[in-house]
């Protein structure tokens, strides 16, 4: 069944009407008309079953037959907050955690991020697109949420709304992700974890203490320095592996 997007304010009265870009693949591309059955999810979490009643051109809508059940979201909600990086890092990282399972991505500019802030703002909408069409394709009916560039200093005084913060720093030399994990389990459940990874040049040591002091737990990965753009992967693959459904 072919799936598409539709946010929960195009659903009204038992119908759903698709926006511009969804209804041009659907009568153009895939040359679907009326009686035609599809999915449309609304990004937070719901999938339905629907009949096209109208396709015509940009417009095309239908009649809501059932919802159809899901169960492609993790029992730990993973927040990733991603420093900001050159070039598209960005795209790829949001892509790919989006099929691994993060629920939430934050990119945020820090001391040693290359990109400026204004950049970040400009490229948040097609940050976005891209998480929408990962949830697509990897057929999640939630859509992670892309929030706007943030500071850390900002997402610091926000700690309090997860169950842990973990911040990845190559220079721990203590606590691997592995004990990290095993010391949270052993206080309860979390159902919301918040993890932070460094742009290119990784965190300065006065960003590193500033979330210390804030609660957050400094971690490593191991010996070998990850990518920026591994290293956000690779943490929500083994954490959504251990507290999720990844596997
Ligand atoms: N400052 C370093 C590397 C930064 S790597 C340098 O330039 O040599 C980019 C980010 O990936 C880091 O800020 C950190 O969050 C994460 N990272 C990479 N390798 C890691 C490791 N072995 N342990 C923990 N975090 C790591």
């Amino acid at each position: 069944m072919r799936r598409f997007y539709a946010p929960p304010e195009r659903f009204t009265g038992g119908r759903v009407r698709l926006g511009d870009e969804e209804a041009h693949h659907i009568c153009r591309v895939l040359r679907l008309g009326p009686g035609d059955k599809i999915h449309v999810f609304d990004g937070l979490g719901h999938e339905y079953l629907v009949e096209i009643e109208i396709a015509a051109g940009r417009v095309v809508s239908g009649r809501v037959l059932a919802e159809v059940p899901q169960e492609k979201e993790a029992p730990l909600s993973l927040a990733l907050a991603q420093g900001l990086a050159k070039g598209d890092k960005l795209e790829l990282v949001i892509q790919k955690a989006t099929e691994i399972g993060v629920k939430e991505v934050i990119p945020v500019h820090t001391a040693r991020s290359v990109l400026k802030i204004s950049e970040g703002t400009r490229r948040t909408e097609r940050w976005q697109r891209i998480a929408r069409e990962a949830s697509k394709q990897c057929g999640r009916t939630f859509v992670p949420r892309v929030e706007s560039v943030t500071t850390l200093e900002a997402l610091s005084a926000r700690f309090k709304e997860f169950d842990a913060v973990l911040i990845f720093w190559e220079e721990e030399r203590a606590r691997r992700l592995r004990a990290a994990l095993a010391e949270l389990a052993g206080k309860g459940k979390v159902r919301r974890l918040l993890i932070l990874v460094g742009p290119e040049g990784g965190f300065t040591q006065e960003e590193v203490d500033l979330v210390v002091e804030a609660g957050a737990l400094p971690v490593t990965l191991g010996p070998r320095i990850l990518r920026t753009e591994t290293a956000g992967l690779v943490a929500a693959s083994i954490i959504l592996y251990e507290l999720g459904d990844l596997g």
